[in-house]
């Protein structure tokens, strides 16, 4: 299977594009990739099931939004349920007129039925290394659109400024009987009179306008937990964007942890790992390192006389707390390497030359050396 590709790059269209470019391009790739023009060729059929996906979701305002924020991977999982898209039946006519939006328009019935829950907001946060050891509380200010605080969310601030909508019975939503060719649709459809609210205002709140709702910024506090592992998100229920409609609840707000990398570790899961440029002395006379370490004790890196580079030294329980919540640490580990200087001193070459002569002597036939490197390696 290949990734998913972008709808937009499906649909063949900008992150931009209006609603009528979007139904534009569809019109065209479905007419191109339509089964009646493509009889019996498999790939124009998942081509023409492709687009159908893409549209579905981008042309309803609500699924583009989590698209553009979430991509692929939202939370709750597809929107198209745990089988994920099935592909419709569009007759190639319906693609002249408009026979086919009423079938997309039923995709998220159900997830239009509780539109009575806000968005979900997404933000990226960055941490210190320092914290996937220690964790820490974070805070950060966001800015989103929240129940106004002067009317309470009503619109009104005033008795009777804020009533319930007659026409949809405060639901915000109206169902519709339709003809789509021979079939009953039942289509749901947003509420004219009150925009979807289900809530007529007649004396509107001057700080929302009536909306009930307005940006605001709050703090929100959070813990990053030990171990934590980049891309993790964090859920803050009922921190996300407020319901459009007047009663419901906010959506939630999800923190993407970012870890900053470190100046040497890489991390695999738990362990850490180095790299640690030596110089031929401490290779050939062996040493001990001390370097400062994230559990504040210093590491103490012992290497034995005669070490090659390539050659690992393992300190074990000094690595990170692993994300689950067992109190065990993973392991550092340091890969020896040798490090060349690009310039050394006349007096230095001046030695290393004298000391080159003498120690060839200790040294084996080339072609031995050879054999016995590659004897090591291929062990
Ligand atoms: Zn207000
Ligand atoms: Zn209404």
């Amino acid at each position: 299977m290949t990734a998913k590709r972008d709808y937009y790059d499906v649909l063949e269209i900008q992150k931009d594009a209006s609603e009528s470019q979007i139904k534009k391009s569809f019109r065209s790739l479905a007419r191109k990739f339509h089964p009646d023009k493509n009889p019996n060729n498999e790939e124009a059929e998942s081509k023409f099931k492709e687009i159908q996906e893409a549209y579905a979701i981008l042309s309803n305002p609500e699924e583009r939004r989590k698209y553009d924020m979430f991509g692929h991977n939202r939370p709750g999982g597809s929107p198209f349920g745990s089988s994920g898209f099935q592909g419709v039946n569009i007759s190639f006519d319906d693609l002249f007129g408009g026979g086919f939006d009423s079938i997309f328009s039923q995709f998220f019935g159900n997830s239009q039925n509780n539109s009575s829950t806000g968005s979900d907001l997404l933000v990226r946060h960055t941490v210190p290394f320092q914290a996937v050891m220690d964790g820490m509380e974070d805070e950060l200010e966001i800015e989103a659109l929240r129940n106004c605080n002067s009317c309470d969310g009503t619109g009104s601030n005033s008795d009777g400024g804020s009533r319930s909508c007659p026409s949809c019975e405060g639901r915000g939503r109206i169902d519709e009987i339709s003809m789509v060719g021979p079939f009953r649709q039942r289509v749901r459809k947003e509420c004219r009179p009150c925009r979807g609210s289900g809530r007529i205002v007649s004396d509107p709140c001057v700080i929302c306008k009536g909306e009930g709702r307005k940006f605001q910024t709050n703090l929100v506090k959070f813990s990053v937990h030990p171990g934590i592992i980049s891309g993790t998100r964090l859920r803050m229920r009922g921190q996300g964007e407020a319901p459009n409609s007047f009663s419901g609840s906010p959506g939630d707000l999800f923190i993407e942890i970012d870890v900053e990398p470190h100046p040497w570790f890489e991390r695999d899961g738990p362990d850490l790992l180095m790299a640690l440029p030596l110089s031929f002395a401490d290779l050939l006379l062996g040493t001990i390192v001390e370097i400062s370490h994230l559990d504040s004790e210093p590491l103490r890196i012992k290497v034995p006389p005669g070490s090659r580079p390539g050659e690992t030294i393992s300190i074990l329980g000094r690595g990170l707390p692993s994300s689950s919540q067992s109190s065990r640490r993973g392991n550092v580990t340091a890969v020896l390497k040798l490090e060349v200087p690009k310039k050394t001193s006349r007096s230095i070459r001046k030695k290393i030359k004298e000391l080159r002569e003498e120690m060839e002597g200790e040294l084996l036939p080339v072609e031995d050396r050879m054999s016995n490197e590659a004897n090591f390696r291929r062990r």
